[in-house]
């Protein structure tokens, strides 16, 4: 029997409905993993359900914790920026994560990023299914190795295959980047700017592939 603190995971039960409104307030008492425990509240995908592209990160950081939206911390406003550049309207696509609860482990007083396990990510993956099955989107963008190994399966690499439009289980079209919170760790200013360059440049293969019939 599962105790408080025990660590558990099963896939979770998306309802059969065609609302997105249906899917998340169903999300909000999802407890098909140990992961809602520690965290604020679920954090579910946003966006136009006509969206031509779907972008899908790793889990929630602690500012989405709070919020209770996607991408709106640090790394949030540096892809902004970024799709602005590419040409992409932050409005028109719909912004999601592989996991819907922020994992995160005491340190201090500061709550640390923890990456979700294989098991979490399996548990949370009918969300991003029954998300994917209501938008339908044109394309797909993985940001970062957790999205494109969830999509892909593990042994993709986002190094290899980055800024290549690809057909997945879960979409037609499919293009893994990196994940933007990577830019904001970056070592020094050079390597940001190298990085940030790259990845509008991956945002752009994205338009022209999410804009092709
Ligand atoms: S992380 Fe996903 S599967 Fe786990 S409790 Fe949250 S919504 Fe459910």
């Amino acid at each position: 029997m599962a105790t408080g603190t025990e660590e558990y995971a099963r896939p979770a039960q998306p309802p059969d409905t065609s609302s997105l409104a249906g899917l998340r307030d169903a999300a909000r008492e999802c407890k098909a993993c140990h992961l809602y425990k520690r965290a604020t509240q679920t954090v579910f995908g946003e966006g136009p359900k006509d969206a031509a592209i779907m972008l899908v990160g790793e889990q929630p950081g602690d500012y989405e914790d709070q919020e209770g939206k996607p991408f709106v911390g640090p790394a949030g406003k540096i892809m902004d920026q970024a799709l602005e550049e590419a040409g992409i309207d932050r409005k028109e696509v719909y912004v999601t994560n592989a996991v819907k609860h922020f994992k995160w482990e005491p340190r201090g007083k500061r709550r640390i990023h923890q990456k979700p396990n294989s098991r979490e990510i399996a548990a949370c993956r009918p969300w991003l299914e029954a998300e994917l099955r209501l938008v339908k989107p044109k394309l797909l963008v993985c940001l970062g190795a957790t999205a494109a190994q969830t999509v892909f399966g593990p042994s993709f690499r986002v190094t290899r295959e980055r800024g290549k439009v690809l057909s997945s289980k879960l979409a037609p079209r499919t293009l893994a980047t990196v994940h933007p919170s990577s830019l904001l760790r970056q070592p020094d200013e050079e390597s940001r700017q190298r990085e940030y360059k790259r990845f509008v440049v991956d945002l752009r293969a994205a338009r022209r592939a999410a804009s092709k019939e």
